[in-house]
């Protein structure tokens, strides 16, 4: 496996250390309220991985997990509080907030969940009302 396909990333503290390999299955933005609320910030920028691309490689121990659905797991270092990643089982996928691994070019390719916005982003890409349709979705579209 080469180096140019391996990306670090880290807490806030340094605690916890992440690798992912190869290339993200998705990138976008989420505009729900759970990520809102979870990460005082208006939308989440997402990238999704398939779970065998993610690691952690340092301080799992300090790795905390909250969910309020079975449906999002969600992770941070306990230590700083910083925000890691997401566990997605039932789409067997993994939000590794793109913040978290900035060595990974962030193309964003759809906003999801933009019927809860409350920052409305113009930049032309597909605005999905909740999710895709292969994402067990509507897969309707809103206007920007
Ligand atoms: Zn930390
Ligand atoms: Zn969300």
């Amino acid at each position: 496996m080469s180096d140019a396909m391996t990306h670090k990333g880290k807490c806030f503290c340094g605690s916890v250390e992440i690798t992912v390999t190869g290339e993200p299955v998705a990138m976008g933005y989420c505009h729900c309220s759970s990520c809102r609320e979870w990460s005082a910030g208006p939308v989440n920028a997402f990238t999704l991985w398939a779970p065998a691309s993610v690691k952690i490689t340092k301080g799992a121990g300090n790795v905390g997990v909250y969910h309020r659905t079975d449906r999002s797991l969600r992770k941070w270092c306990k230590k700083c509080g910083g925000h890691l990643l997401t566990d997605h089982p039932g789409w067997k996928l993994v939000d590794v907030y793109a913040a978290v691994i900035p060595s990974v070019k962030f193309k964003p390719a759809l906003h999801v969940n933009y019927q809860e916005t409350v920052l409305r982003i113009k930049d032309g890409l597909p605005k999905q009302k909740d999710v895709p349709k292969e994402m067990g979705g509507s897969g309707e579209l809103l206007p920007e």
